[in-house]
């Protein structure tokens, strides 16, 4: 099973990098806030934004959106975004119908080049243990309110297969051209633990 999720690299390459990281930042070489910072870049803007793009042109083009979800991973191949913790990719869209939510109940398998860096909370054992039991609960505290009458279906990332959720293209962005559409795709609705933002919601 770890090697399935990668586990025992994944823990042997942390292990390393907190040690390059503590070296380097005694022989004062590098700002820790300054890696704090590049972190957050890959975990919060340059990796999301990528798959914000897929979603975006999933939303405007309706043969894209066909092969996004016959083959997400030749889909996503075509903007440029593929490599390592990517070379699976399965795109699983919402509707009104169902809800699409991901996890990765062993370890912190996550498409890294269509988001970057999995969040703190994806790697955490309640994350990972309670998306599956009660994703409801779990979807409600992070705001998230799902009918009564929609389904809920989480999926278990592996090494083998990394999701990504295509979310309900909002209300009100009818008129709305691909690039403003990428802006309102977050992170966590490609996770599945939001919702795209309302188009007033997005600063211009
Ligand atoms: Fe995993």
């Amino acid at each position: 099973m770890s090697k399935d999720h990668d586990h025992s690299e994944l823990s042997e390459t942390a292990l390393r990098v907190k040690a390059l990281e503590s070296l380097l930042i005694e022989k004062g070489y590098v700002d820790p806030a300054a890696l704090d910072e590049l972190v957050d870049t890959y975990e919060t803007k340059v990796g999301p934004r990528n798959g914000a793009r897929v979603v975006a042109k999933a939303w405007s083009d309706p043969e894209y959106r066909k092969w996004l979800i016959s083959d997400a991973t030749a889909a996503i191949a075509s903007l440029g975004f593929a490599g390592r913790q990517g070379e699976h990719m399965v795109a699983v869209e919402n509707t009104p119908n169902v809800h699409n939510m991901v996890v990765c109940t062993l370890c912190s398998c996550y498409p890294w080049p269509v988001l970057g860096l999995p969040p703190v909370w994806y790697k955490s054992a309640p994350y990972r243990s309670r998306a599956v039991i009660d994703p409801r609960g779990v979807l409600a505290e992070f705001g998230v309110k799902i009918d009564e009458d929609t389904e809920v279906r989480v999926w278990d990332s592996t090494a083998e297969i990394r999701y990504l959720v295509i979310p309900m293209r909002p209300t009100g962005s009818e008129d709305m051209k691909e690039d403003e559409l990428a802006a309102l795709v977050t992170r966590d609705s490609m996770i599945g633990t939001g919702m795209a933002l309302k188009p007033g919601a997005v600063g211009r």
